[in-house]
């Protein structure tokens, strides 16, 4: 814990904690020491992890990266996180996000964007970590965390994994709680670890996971031992290659990247073949009608009175107004103008349910594909990190980054981001790989 500390110290520069919480970790390692003593540890004993600032944590601010939720400390705990502390983590602090975990960069952040601890080569410009989990991501990679929690509604914790050269697993859908996380879009949000290894992901996954009645899409299902599953053997395994993932214009190093991947579980002893999920082309339209409608309700509660920021007005409604236009930045309000511009009276129909019936298809795609294969194989993202500044004046061009992961949150289903190799530019690309609803165990044992 000292020497993460110490860590944490060294690369503040880097942005990638809101608030540190240096005299809780000492006390939570020295509980930890008691515990290995008695015999009582949990399997996180004593591991000092980051938390992303959407878990509510009892007593320390969580901020979510927005400044409407300046001050708030929240009076109780995200089932996750209380999961991690009863298996015996240390928490070191809270780690920066986009706002409200929209966005695919980190600077949508109130406290501005954390910075990737990679650089090209022979370049001192900073690059973004990806997002939104990218204070976790920069943390991981940079050693200021042995591990950390990250959620994904489109690719939050995929993405930025790639980006940072780490490894990050969205679990199924209902996998983890959501109770205590602060809600994106709920019918996607998933909590995931996020490490420096496949075996470190499935450790603390183990102890994220599980059945939580505080939570309605919790699923009471039983919680394998994800570390057992890592056997090292996927002779037997078939892996599916999506077509629909190779569109023309794909960088060619990304497409050298994908066809890597493929070589090596090929000599690994598994079979490889070509599937088709035709609906993947909608996929982030779908997306980004879904989750921007579901954004503007669960941020309706943002109105000054309960939570965080207020700014005044001579009447109620402009106390809402002039709280909201403060305390929002320009992406979340953004999001909450689409969201209930798809969700308004004459245009639901058209948006909002066409959007959950394309959803249905790019699902059954998917179940259609695990028929015949146990895993799905793409790439994490189209690009490698990109500089800090590109990409902000054009949110279409951001969205297009989540290309390869938001068919898999809409679909629900567990995805694994690997570190596969280098760009040309000496930056880190990662894989995905994807599998059927509960079956992380497969994914991971892949991915390892
Ligand atoms: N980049 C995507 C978005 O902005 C995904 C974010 C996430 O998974 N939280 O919505």
């Amino acid at each position: 814990t000292d020497a993460y500390l110490g860590m944490v110290e060294k690369h503040r520069g880097l942005n990638a904690y809101i608030t540190e919480t240096p005299d809780l970790a000492r006390e939570q390692a020295k509980a930890a020491d008691a515990a290995l003593a008695a015999g009582t540890a949990g399997a996180m004993a004593g591991i000092p992890v980051g938390i992303k600032d959407l878990f509510c944590t009892e007593g320390v601010l969580t901020t979510a990266a927005s400044h409407i939720l300046d001050g708030f400390k929240p009076p109780y705990e995200s089932t996750v996180s209380a999961n991690l502390k009863k298996a015996g983590a240390v928490m070191l602090g809270k780690l920066n996000l986009d706002e409200f975990a929209m966005g695919g960069s980190n600077q949508t952040s109130y406290y501005g964007p954390a910075k990737n601890p990679w650089k090209a080569e022979g370049s001192d410009a900073d690059l973004v970590p990806g997002g939104s989990s990218g204070g976790s991501a920069a943390a991981v990679s940079a050693r200021m965390a042995l591990a950390a929690t990250g959620t994904d509604t489109g690719g939050s914790i995929r993405q930025p994994a790639a980006y940072c050269g780490i490894t990050g697993i969205k679990p199924t859908y209902g996998r983890c709680s959501r109770f205590g996380i602060i809600a994106y879009a709920s019918s996607l949000d998933q909590a995931g670890p996020m490490t420096r290894t496949v075996r470190d992901a499935a450790i603390m996954l183990g102890s994220m996971a599980g059945f939580d009645p505080k939570d309605s899409t919790s699923a009471d299902i039983a919680l394998p031992d994800f570390e057992a599953a890592l056997t090292g053997d996927i002779r037997s395994l078939k892996i599916g290659i999506p077509q629909e993932y190779r569109p023309e214009g794909l960088d060619p190093e990304i497409n050298a990247l994908w066809d890597k991947g493929i070589d090596m579980l090929k000599a690994a002893g598994a079979e490889v073949v070509d599937i088709s999920l035709p609906h993947t082309k909608y996929a982030l339209a779908t997306y980004y009608i879904i989750a921007p409608a579901e954004a503007s309700s669960n941020l309706a509660r943002y109105d000054g009175l309960r939570f965080g920021l207020r700014v005044e007005g001579k009447t109620l409604d402009e106390m809402y107004a002039r709280t909201r236009a403060a305390g929002f930045g320009e992406e979340v309000q953004r999001r909450i103008l689409m969201g209930t511009y798809v969700l308004s009276a004459g245009y639901y129909d058209a948006y909002y349910l066409k959007a959950q019936r394309v959803r249905a298809r790019i699902a059954e795609d998917f179940r259609n594909a695990f028929k015949t294969v146990d895993v799905i194989l793409t790439p994490t993202a189209p690009t490698p990190a990109f500089g800090i500044g590109a990409n902000m004046d054009d949110p279409i061009a951001m969205y297009l980054n989540d290309v390869f992961t938001v068919p898999t949150s809409l679909a629900g289903l567990p995805g694994l981001s690997v570190p596969v190799g280098l760009s040309s530019t000496g930056l880190p690309l990662g894989l995905q790989l994807i599998g059927r609803p509960f079956d992380e165990e497969t994914v991971l044992r892949a991915g390892d």
